[in-house]
């Protein structure tokens, strides 16, 4: 197993607090890995900003090369990435393997291809006797720090944009899941000039705190919490530097009194409890018209209740544990608050797992209002809420009613419906009589809380670059 950041061309071990790194199927301890010191994040900057002078100036071809091979080198040791991401997310490993895996190295690939045909404005004569051009240019250093849920999947949202637009990163992975990072470290020192991609390791408040606030650093990259995009804004408001914020989500879903309920019943199975609820654009929030009310809660709790966790065969499981114990008791909190609530039922689950890991059993709380804690707060774990709404208004209203401004769906049979309800919500993706499904071709990204900045598209490479004007004068 890799152990060591990446820090120019050197590989090393941090030398600071030691931080353990768990399996959440047991909550035992895998390994123990210290954090970067002061002067070893202060090299990778350095290397970084050594690397930016001849990366800046490569080609897109050039660049479009390397992201091509950082992806086939992935795609070749996918079994290695995949047991190495369900060991330290409990992720089941077929979900790994044969949705992330994929979807990561068509991730490099993309960026790949869209680094060497950017659209741009023409050049012309705006003012008479000059011609004007677009450039764009890279922005500079990149600190890009990712959360634990998707570990390998956000390091590439993050990376292939920002190294195809000629940009140099310093990233770190979330202290409770660095394992894949590591092992990515490896690849990338191969493939890539010294410097371009350095990886320090490290918790938020010590390590991401000294990064975000580090003078040469021009660009803060970071998904995670509000709480956390909050804090970069304030570095960052310091040296003005640019930033790209994906934070937390709280889906809503609203099912009309015509759409096809069994597609509704499987898709909520699907990508309401996907990677245990842990994602942001889990389909968490739902709002059923008052005619499929009933049909809708019934059916959907016995549909969760099949959904397969903790089985000693790995391939079995469609979900897995949630991260930490700590989030585990999260998760309960918000369910125990919820059951206390006459109005609410607990239609299906509602306990922790047995056992020593952080398994908590896929939940359905019927009977929810909007003003319910459940229904406005990011629970991310298995739990589903339900609402009932009775007109359209109604169930926009409440939809749009959110800090968050992440991810939505609406399912009806009547397109124009579909169509109509899509325009009205404040959502930076919406899907119709469909949810969750994301592709490199298309941005990814969120409204209000939710935060700004354009993963994966020609929108993130937009984002990791600079627009500049150049004029000249005829003479
Ligand atoms: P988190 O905010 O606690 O941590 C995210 C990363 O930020 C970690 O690497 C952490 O070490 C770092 N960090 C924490 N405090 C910091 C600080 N003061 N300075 C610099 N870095 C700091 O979030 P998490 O618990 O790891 O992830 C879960 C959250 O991420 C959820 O709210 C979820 O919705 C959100 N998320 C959003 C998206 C999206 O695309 N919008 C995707 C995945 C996860």
């Amino acid at each position: 197993m890799d152990t060591q950041m990446l820090i120019g061309s050197k590989f090393e071990r941090g030398t600071e607090t030691e931080e353990a790194i768990l399996n959440p199927r047991t909550g035992e301890t895998i390994l123990s890995l210290p954090e970067a010191s002061p002067a070893q994040i202060e090299a990778a900057v350095a290397a970084a900003q050594k690397a930016f002078v001849t990366w800046s100036k490569t080609t897109p071809a050039q660049r479009s090369g390397y992201l091509l091979k950082i992806a086939d080198r992935i795609e070749a040791e996918a079994e290695g990435f995949a047991k190495l991401e369900a060991l330290n997310c409990g992720k089941p490993i077929n979900a790994v393997l044969n949705d992330e895996i994929p979807a990561i190295v068509d991730c490099y690939r993309f960026f790949a291809g869209a680094v060497r045909s950017m659209p741009g404005l023409v050049a012309g004569e705006y003012l008479p006797g000059h011609t004007s051009m677009i450039r764009r240019d890279p922005v500079g250093i990149v600190a890009s720090i990712a959360p634990w849920n998707y570990p390998l999947m956000m390091m590439a949202w993050k990376l292939a944009p920002a190294i195809a637009g000629g940009n140099t990163v310093v990233f770190k992975p979330s202290e409770q899941t660095p394992l894949t990072a590591l092992k990515l470290a490896k690849i990338l020192a191969d493939v890539l000039p010294e410097g371009v991609v350095n990886v320090v390791l490290g918790r938020g408040e010590s390590v991401g705190n000294t990064l975000i606030n580090h003078a040469a650093v021009s660009m803060i990259s970071i998904t995670g919490d509000v709480a956390t995009g909050k804090k970069v804004l304030q570095a960052a408001a310091k040296s003005v530097k640019r930033t790209h914020l994906e934070l937390g989500g709280k889906a809503p879903v609203i099912v009309f009194d015509d759409a096809d309920i069994d597609a509704v019943v499987s898709g909520l199975r699907a990508f309401g409890y996907y990677n245990a609820g842990q994602d942001c654009t889990a389909a968490c929030r739902i709002y059923a018209g008052k005619k499929v009310y009933d049909k809708l809660v019934a059916d959907l709790s016995s549909a969760v209740s099949t959904i397969r966790f903790g089985q000693a065969d790995d391939t079995e499981n469609e979900i897995g544990p949630l991260i930490s114990r700590r989030q585990r008791d999260r998760v309960a909190s918000f369910v125990e608050r919820a059951s206390e609530l006459k109005h609410i039922e607990i239609t299906t689950g509602g306990k922790p797992g047995e056992g020593g890991g952080f398994y908590y059993q896929p939940t359905v709380v019927a009977g929810a209002l909007q003003e319910d804690e459940i229904v406005r707060r990011e629970v991310f774990g298995p739990v589903v809420s339900v609402t009932r709404f009775s007109d359209v208004d109604e169930a926009v209203n409440w939809a749009n009613d959110s800090d968050y401004g992440l991810a939505s769906s609406v399912w009806t049979k009547d397109i124009s419906r579909g169509m109509s309800t899509a325009a009205r919500l404040q959502y930076g993706c919406t899907w119709i009589n469909t949810h969750f499904m994301l592709t490199n071709e298309m941005p990814h990204g969120g409204l209000k809380q939710s935060g700004y900045g354009k993963d994966m598209s020609v929108y993130a490479l937009e984002d990791y670059t600079a627009v500049r004007h150049v004029m000249i004068a005829h003479g």
